[in-house]
């Protein structure tokens, strides 16, 4: 028997499709559900990593806005107080920033990471801001680099790697969230048989909905403002962000309206944009006017990207996309005014300035025209910035040139070279007459006093004066030029010197000569011999000449008649005497270390003897070096003394009062009248060689050293004769007793290594020295025999 096929009711089959229909549906559906829960899960990951580099892209906002005010401030734009103020407020929106990129998806190590690199950096701006409380303005500008900037580039370093480990995360979440939303649509097409397609367009709707947020976020956020208009300028559409920051009133749908929120001197600009623009991009750069809610109407530079998308049904318009550039613009222009302009008195500096005279000779070649050039140096400005502080010598500074503008034409170009220097360009000047006219119309505008707190402060100027074409045609050369001429007017006390081609002694080869030395001064190159000076009565070296020298690179030695008439004549020879009397007090540090103490004598310039501070200069460096001053002596000729007689004596007070010891040198050689001598602080009067080296066979010579010497002892002065070339010589003077010898007789000037073996083994003068004088023979202990050499042999020099 067969048993009978199972037979399946109609009503079973419909009813077991109904089962397996119902388990896909069911199986579908919950895959769906689950694809679609991921979907939303992976959408808002991705909007939260979006929202983590908005937060990130801030961040480094709030950097650049802390870069800016420690900029500031260093420059000086800024007092540290605001500066603190507004650095803490900065600082609280980076934390506050970082917290929230750090709930919405940056990885706690990036985030650690970030924070940490802020802190360093924070740090380093403290520092240096308490550098520049301190007033320690170099000291924090090397900070600055050193530490400051590179913490500031490794803060936004960190911070790239985090927007770039956000934004990667959100791009992964997007594509996770985009193939859950495929797959989520695929189990719905399969889904909708049962379940009809309700949800799904549900889902979509909500997907749409969510980019659309997304979006809006985005646009919403940023400071970009995008505008349809058409050609004539007439809004068709506003973003979000155009409409909050273009409002209040939306702009105008018809007639030229985007063109209405335009600057009116913009406006143009802007309409030729639109008139002109194609499918390609354009950029303009125009003011809007931005009148949000919360803040008044201002004026803000946009960079306004233009591009025709008429074609285009989804967009049907001009797209205007713009771009807020007012701080970058302003940061700019900060930079570019910071870079050619002095910062104290916002004058333009000497490249501005350098700049200005090429252009102003280029266009007088073309216009046959005569430029001139005048060059000012304050004189007495030391004297207040030393003695009532730099608070007035700045204040003073400061008011010099717009005394100068008062009496010069728009075109004509004040700056400020640096220091107390200041030149003024005149582009376009009749000629030489003309600008000496200007030159003592600034004079006129100098003699009434400045004042400053209260204080009436007077300074003078010395202006030398220069033109193109007479004087030379490039702007270096009559640069140089206006320079001597400045100095001349200085040292002529002319107030205003025009360039004279006979006092230049500037020869190329000399200027070259000059360049060097410029640079000789703070490389090393100047060295001290010297010489030692002998008491006659005793035989003892009791003192030693510093005379300068200057080792060239290329020249090799150079003999000081060589250069310090050229750093006289340029104001070369301050720096030059500080360095010298540095470095010979220096070495009278090392004598008294070495327990062989000596005397130093150092020569002063006529110059030296002007600048007002020479006493201070000298007190600090004998402070510096610890010498007591009665080891140093300043020789000073009398020619120096007579360049402004009233000067040099209260400065020799202030330098004698000081116990430092004053030498008249090469006395005799001019006219200095007994009466002048008698009140000069000075304990010394060195007799010019010139009647020394001779007075063995000039009896007239003889003579006048012998009155001299009578003088000097008259006068309670020690007698000093250099010169002293011969045994005989040594001898007349022991006769005369004069006090002390210098000579090459005894020494040549040496190398100190070599001046230190010849005092080791000076053996004094024979114990009478009228047995030397009446034998005419050589000191004992003379070395080879070279009687004429003297004891000192052969100068290394
Ligand atoms: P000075 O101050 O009259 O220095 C003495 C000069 O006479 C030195 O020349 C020295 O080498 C030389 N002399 C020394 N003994 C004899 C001698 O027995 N016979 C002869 N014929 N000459 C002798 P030097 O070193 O060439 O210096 C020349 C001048 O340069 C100095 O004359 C001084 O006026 C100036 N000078 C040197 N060093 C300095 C310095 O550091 N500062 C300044 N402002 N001037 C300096
Ligand atoms: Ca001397
Ligand atoms: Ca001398």
């Amino acid at each position: 028997m067969s048993s009978p096929l199972p037979v399946i009711s109609a009503a079973e089959r419909a009813s077991r499709f109904a089962r397996s229909a119902l388990s896909t549906a069911l199986v579908a559906t919950l895959v769906g559900a689950l694809a679609a829960a991921s979907m939303l899960h992976f959408t808002r990951a991705s909007e939260r990593g979006t929202q983590a580099q908005l937060d990130l892209q801030a961040v480094v906002t709030e950097h650049h806005v802390q870069d800016a005010l420690e900029w500031r401030l260093i420059s000086g734009w800024l007092s540290p107080t605001a500066a603190t103020s507004a650095l803490d407020q900065s600082r609280t929106r980076t934390a506050a920033l970082l917290d929230s990129a750090g709930r919405k998806g940056l990885s706690p190590g990036a985030h650690a990471r970030i924070r940490e690199a802020h802190v360093r950096y924070a740090r380093t701006v403290d520092e240096e801001l308490r550098l520049l409380t301190a007033g320690d303005v170099t000291a924090a500008r090397e900070y600055d680099e050193a530490e400051v900037d590179p913490a500031f580039e490794a803060a936004v370093a960190g911070l790239a790697a985090g927007i770039r480990e956000v934004s990667d995360g959100a791009e992964r979440s997007r594509l996770v969230s985009d193939a859950a939303f495929l797959l989520a649509v695929a189990l719905f097409v399969v889904t909708s048989a049962v379940q009809g397609r309700r949800r799904l367009s549900e889902v979509r709707r909500k997907q749409e909905r969510r980019g659309e947020e997304r979006y809006r976020a985005l646009v919403d956020q940023s400071t970009d403002i995008v505008v349809v208009t058409d050609r004539a300028g007439a809004a068709q559409y506003l973003s979000p962000s155009a409409e909050r920051m273009l409002g209040p009133r939306p702009i105008d749908t018809t007639g030229p309206g985007m063109l209405t929120v335009a600057h009116p001197d913009d406006r143009e600009l802007l309409a030729a944009a639109l008139r002109s623009v194609d499918a390609r991009r354009g950029v303009v750069v125009v003011e809007l006017r931005l009148s949000d809610l919360q803040h008044a109407p201002a004026w803000r530079t946009f960079e306004v990207t233009v591009q025709d998308l008429s074609a285009d049904a989804a967009v049907g318009g001009l797209v205007l996309t713009g771009h807020d550039v007012t701080e970058r613009q302003q940061m700019q222009r900060e930079m570019e005014h910071r870079a050619l302009h002095d910062g104290l008195t916002g004058l333009p500096n000497r490249a501005l300035l350098a700049d200005r005279f090429e252009q102003a000779l280029r266009s007088s070649h073309r216009e046959d025209a005569v430029v001139g050039l005048l060059l000012i140096d304050l004189d007495r400005f030391k004297e207040i910035n030393d003695t009532l502080g730099h608070h007035y010598g700045d204040q003073l500074l400061a008011q010099v040139g717009p005394r100068f503008r008062g009496v010069l034409r728009d075109s004509d170009t004040v700056a400020r070279l640096g220091g107390d220097e200041f030149a003024v360009l005149l582009p376009g000047v009749s000629g030489i007459e003309a600008a000496q006219e200007v030159a003592q119309k600034l004079q006129v505008a100098m003699t009434s006093p400045f004042h400053v707190d209260g204080v009436d402060l007077d300074v003078e100027a010395s202006i030398g004066v220069v033109v193109s074409g007479e004087h030379g045609a490039d702007a270096t050369t009559l640069m140089q030029r206006a320079d001597i001429a400045m100095y001349v007017a200085k040292q002529r006390n002319l107030r205003v010197s025009t360039y004279d081609p006979d006092s230049d002694t500037h020869t190329p080869e000399r200027l070259a000569l000059l360049g060097d030395l410029r640079r000789a001064i703070p490389g090393g190159e100047l060295l001290l011999h010297y010489q030692p000076k002998v008491r006659i009565s005793t035989g003892a070296v009791c003192g030693a000449e510093a005379l300068v020298r200057w080792q060239h690179s290329e020249r090799g030695l150079i003999q000081p008649d060589e250069f310090i008439p050229l750093a006289e004549n340029t104001g070369l020879i301050g720096p030059l005497t500080r360095h010298v009397l540095n470095l010979a007090l220096g070495q009278a540090r090392r004598w008294i270390d070495q327990g062989t103490p000596l005397q130093i004598a150092v020569n002063l310039s006529a110059r030296n003897l002007l600048d007002e501070h020479l006493d201070q200069v000298v007190a600090e460096l004998l402070t510096r070096h610890g010498v007591p001053a009665r080891l140093l002596t300043l020789e000073v000729t009398e020619s120096a003394i007579m360049t402004d007689p009233v000067r040099a004596q209260e400065l020799l007070h202030r330098l004698a009062a000081q116990g430092i010891e004053i030498a008249i040198d090469d006395f005799g050689a001019g006219y200095t009248s007994l009466g002048q001598l008698k009140n000069l602080p000075i304990t010394e009067l060195k007799i010019d060689l010139s009647y020394v080296t001779t007075m063995d066979i000039d009896t007239s010579n003889s003579l006048i050293v012998r009155s001299v010497i009578e003088l000097g002892h008259n006068l309670g002065l020690n007698a000093v004769a250099e010169g002293v070339e011969s045994a005989a010589i040594l001898g007349d003077l022991s006769r005369y007793t004069c006090d002390v010898a210098q000579g090459y007789y005894l020494s040549r000037p040496l190398p100190v290594e070599d001046f230190e073996e010849w005092r080791a083994a000076w053996p004094g003068l024979p114990a009478t020295p009228k047995l030397l004088a009446m034998s005419g023979v050589v000191a004992p202990g003379v070395r080879g025999g070279v009687a004429e050499q003297g004891p000192g042999g052969v100068d290394r020099q």
